[in-house]
């Protein structure tokens, strides 16, 4: 069992698979990075996969791939496969801009894949396009249908922002009810990469919209995920990540982990320790020791926490298109 410096069990490791990506979203990555990781830096899926087996044989069973966008690494359904045969009731999911989905939604649920975040942050083609600066709403839908089609869980996160989108909350709520699908609202956080001008709704504001139109009662959060529930009249139930909330990081579980093999223990936590060079070796004690290292460091809560006196709180230098959000 993996436990971190503060006593959490950790048992979720999100994996990005690359930093690259085909939307330029505003609060993410607005602009192409000066230079991307080289090529050659990159872990391969057999890399990648060792330290994913120390992972799991350490108490990992819940596993996210992310990115950037992790559909436009090249045969993901291998990787996924290798996952998914070495252990078959592990927890294995992705999250995707849903754009490339289409085409591979069938090939992700045959190789083992059970659940799909999907990010949708407007229904209108031209906020959509305003926000990924690109036209992207047609082919994310129609990725939505063709992953709920074969069987794939689906859950959708938008993130809503001032005077952007903050007038579709209740559309996007209609659009996951009428699927049945959930739909979590992410607070906006603020990163140093992200669109100056950006302003996010807070959780409370959030929920305010959804009071216009409906009763709410709270749920909790579930278990150890970063999502509050509450429940509307009809029994429809919906997620909000609030990241700006006292108790958010309590229960956090998780790790990630580089598409160069550098660990992470917080979102926003600016150091990282690389576990590339014992994964090249094949040194699973080594590999081992950098993960204890990291679960000691990992903080007790993160820098957006309202509570938080650090000053600077509202500015994280590490991207989320290279932590994988
Ligand atoms: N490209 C994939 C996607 O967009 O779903 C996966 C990677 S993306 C970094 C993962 C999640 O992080 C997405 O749901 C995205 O909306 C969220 N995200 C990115 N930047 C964010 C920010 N500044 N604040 C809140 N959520 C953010
Ligand atoms: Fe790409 Fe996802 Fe970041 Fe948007 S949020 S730029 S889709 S990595």
């Amino acid at each position: 069992m993996l436990i971190d410096g503060h006593g959490r069990t950790v048992n979720y490791l999100r994996v990005s698979v690359t930093e690259r990506c085909n939307f330029r979203c505003q609060y993410c990555m607005p602009e192409k990075p000066f230079s991307w990781v080289p090529k050659e830096n990159l872990l391969s899926f057999e890399e990648l996969f060792w330290f994913i087996k120390v992972a799991i044989d350490e108490g990992v069973n819940k596993i996210r791939i992310t990115g950037g966008e992790p559909l436009l690494r090249e045969d993901l359904d291998t990787f996924i496969r290798m996952i998914h045969d070495y252990k078959p009731d592990i927890d294995l999911a992705l999250t995707t801009n849903g754009y490339l989905l289409p085409d591979v939604a069938y090939r992700l649920k045959a190789a083992g894949l059970g659940r799909l975040n999907i990010s949708l942050d407007s229904l209108k083609p031209h906020v959509a396009a305003k926000i990924a600066q690109k036209d992207v709403l047609a082919k994310v839908l129609d990725g939505i249908e063709r992953a709920l089609t074969v069987g794939l869980k689906v859950k959708i996160n938008m993130v809503p922002l001032k005077g952007i989108n903050d007038d579709e909350i209740l559309d996007i709520l209609d659009y996951c009810q009428a699927r049945n699908i959930k739909v979590r609202f992410i607070e906006y956080m603020e990163n140093r990469h992200a669109d100056e001008s950006l302003r996010g709704m807070h959780g409370r504001e959030i929920l305010d919209k959804v009071k216009e139109r409906h009763t709410i009662h709270a749920l909790g959060r579930e278990g150890a995920s970063p999502s509050f529930n509450y429940v509307l009249e009809n029994g429809y139930e919906f997620g909000l990540i609030d990241p700006h909330k006292h108790d958010f990081c309590e229960s956090c579980n998780r790790i990630r982990l580089t598409a160069e093999g550098f660990l992470i223990p917080c979102l926003y936590f600016d150091e990282a320790m690389s576990i590339a060079e014992h994964v090249k070796k094949g040194d699973i004690e080594g590999a081992s020791q950098v993960l204890a290292q990291v679960l000691k460091d990992k903080p007790k809560e993160n820098r957006w926490s309202e509570e938080n006196p650090n000053e600077e709180k509202e500015i994280s230098a590490r991207a989320f298109y290279q932590t994988g959000g």
